[in-house]
């Protein structure tokens, strides 16, 4: 008897299955989102991302464009002086052109933070059906910090010692403990079995989920721009980092321009330009005669240098 076909296939398997079929087509292929395409990334632990379906290359982007600029995109005749311009100037209708799907599987608290995101389309795996694993989100060691004291919103050195082992422990603990409870209650042996619905609101946080996630790609940079910021949690930003990886191969040109004028640009308040004119000048300017805030100030500083 064919083992695969008594038991449901292990994702590998449904990868190579995938993967195994490419047929012909006359849409835009990307060969560069091709190799990507079915295969899980990982991510943290027990996390992973994949691309399930794209639609579109760099292409369909200066297609899109030059409808709408008809004779006047003669003058940039290349596919990626079209797109760096229309980046530039913030012309982002073409960007929708292109979309993906993603099968994403992360922690809860990581989803919170996704979801927030509402220009994509969503699919989550169902806890009201169906019966969540046994996997939590543990972070390695190096990955355990304790709170900033400078950024309510952040993270400090590391845990050492003790004190790290012992948060280890409790999460691990608790994580366990929770899942007991939650198996125990929806245990249908010699009991009803609560609901799973409810039985999972006992579970933290740190539980996985999965979900398919689709958006455009203009919507798509966005949500690159805030979560692969080094000012995002951890755990989001290493997701967002993956799919960085998988959008560079994809439109390289469109990832190109978004890297410069996006990810590596700095944004200037009226009041910047203003000093960096006068500093250009050769004035000293100072945060009293800046005009700015302390804030502002130190955040100015941080990228343009105290000269
Ligand atoms: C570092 C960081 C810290 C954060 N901290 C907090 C926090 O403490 N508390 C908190 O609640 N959130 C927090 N957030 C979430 C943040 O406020 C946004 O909700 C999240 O980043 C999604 O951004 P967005 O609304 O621009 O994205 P999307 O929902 O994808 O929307 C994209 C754009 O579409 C437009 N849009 C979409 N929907 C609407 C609508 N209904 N009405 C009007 N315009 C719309 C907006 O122009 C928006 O910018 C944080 C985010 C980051 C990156």
């Amino acid at each position: 008897m064919n083992d695969q076909a008594s038991r449901p296939m292990t994702p590998e398997e449904e990868i190579a299955e995938m993967r195994s079929q490419p047929r012909p087509t006359l849409r835009a292929v990307s060969e560069g989102m091709e190799k990507h395409l079915y295969t899980a990334q990982p991510v943290l632990d027990h996390g992973f991302v994949r691309v399930i379906d794209y639609m579109g290359d760099d292409a369909a982007i200066t297609q899109a464009a030059r409808v709408s600029y008809g004779k006047g995109t003669k003058s940039v005749q290349n596919d990626e002086g079209l797109i760096r311009y229309l980046m530039r100037h913030w012309h982002s209708t073409p960007f929708e052109m292109c979309e993906i799907k993603l099968h994403v599987k992360l922690p809860v608290f990581v989803a919170r933070q996704w979801i927030r995101h509402r220009t994509a389309n969503v699919n989550e795996y169902s806890a009201r059906y169906s019966i969540l694993d046994r996997e939590f989100y543990i972070p390695p060691a190096e990955h355990l910090a304790a709170q900033s004291v400078v950024n309510n919103q952040g993270r400090g050195d590391v845990l050492e010692g003790e004190e790290a082992a012992r948060v280890l422990e409790i999460l691990k603990r608790d994580s366990n403990q929770a899942y007991d409870s939650y198996e125990a209650m929806i245990s249908q042996d010699g009991q009803a079995g609560l609901a799973r619905e409810l039985a999972r609101m006992n579970l933290p946080t740190n539980i996985y989920t999965q979900w398919y996630w689709k958006v455009d790609l203009h919507n798509l940079f966005h949500f690159l721009r805030l979560r692969a910021d080094p000012h995002a949690q951890y755990e989001i930003r290493v997701y967002a980092d993956a799919i960085c990886e998988m959008v560079r191969d994809w439109v390289p040109f469109a990832y190109g321009a978004f890297e410069d004028y996006r990810m590596g640009a700095q944004q200037l308040s009226g009041k910047g330009v203003e000093c960096l004119k006068r500093r250009l000048a050769g004035e000293v300017v100072t945060q009293e005669n800046s005009g700015m805030s302390k804030g502002e100030w130190r955040e100015f500083e941080a990228v343009w240098g105290d000269a």
